[in-house]
């Protein structure tokens, strides 16, 4: 699955959409990229593009190049250590301009557009109906075996007492975002405080999101969630090794 040098040739049809596309997340297509802080390649969703504005500072979106930008693209892992080297070296020669940017204000940058990415992923799986809400739903889900990823809110003092968030949590499958306001904000649903993700794919990218929304303000708090959050990473890569070899089976 090499991608194809630049070429005046007329772009190549779209493979039909009838095979795969199961996931409302996932591309079928995994272009490989080149992380410009470890220069290792990659599938494209396990890294995050930046591109630079009109006044040359990057932008990140951590659901593929965004769109309104025109240029030149650079992807990262969104790994503290491949951040920093990024900031050091990699995006002004990924950028072929002079990037000036602090690993600081990089990592800030791909928080807050995992921040936003989460809140994205929440507000269509919602939408969808990929999320059971409330204590009684994710309590039920889990028992269904539905749940693939329960989120709790960082103020949530009831729900963290519910016997399946003791089980998510030993399975790796719990995550903590935001306050039950900022939740309830994204689902439209004042104060909530616990959610289960039931759609794999989409529980897929929340975990991946989340991972890089720890980068700076924790999503998990204290030292228990800094436990979680290198689960949580470990968890995604094992999922993308067993994407991987799927075929081989
Ligand atoms: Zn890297």
């Amino acid at each position: 699955m090499m991608s194809s040098p630049r070429s005046n040739e007329p772009p190549k049809r779209r493979p039909s959409a009838s095979r795969g596309g199961s996931s409302a997340v996932a591309s079928s297509a995994r272009p490989v990229r080149t992380c410009v802080g470890c220069g290792e390649r990659d599938n494209s969703p396990a890294l995050v593009c930046a591109v630079l504005d009109d006044a040359g500072q990057p932008v990140v979106d951590l659901a593929g190049r965004p769109s309104a930008f025109e240029g030149r693209g650079v992807w990262i892992h969104p790994e503290r250590r491949c951040l920093e080297r990024a900031a050091r070296h990699g995006l002004s020669r990924g950028f072929r301009a002079g990037v000036k940017l602090s690993p600081e204000q990089l990592l800030e940058a791909v928080a807050g557009a995992a921040n936003r990415r989460v809140a994205g992923l929440l507000g269509s799986a919602m939408r969808g109906r990929h999320l059971a809400v409330g204590a009684d739903a994710v309590s039920d889900a889990w028992a269904q075996g539905s749940a693939e990823l329960v989120v709790l809110t960082r103020d949530a003092a009831a729900a963290r007492k519910l016997s399946c968030v003791a089980a998510a949590e030993a399975l790796g499958r719990l995550a903590e975002w935001g306050d039950k306001s900022a939740l309830g904000t994204v689902l439209h649903r004042p104060d909530t405080a616990i959610i289960a993700v039931l759609d794999t794919g989409l529980a897929s990218a929340v975990r991946t999101a989340l991972a890089a929304a720890g980068l700076v303000s924790p999503a998990f708090a204290g030292e228990q969630g800094t436990r979680v959050s290198s689960k949580l990473a470990e968890t995604n890569e094992a999922a993308q090794v067993v994407d991987e070899s799927t075929e081989d089976r």
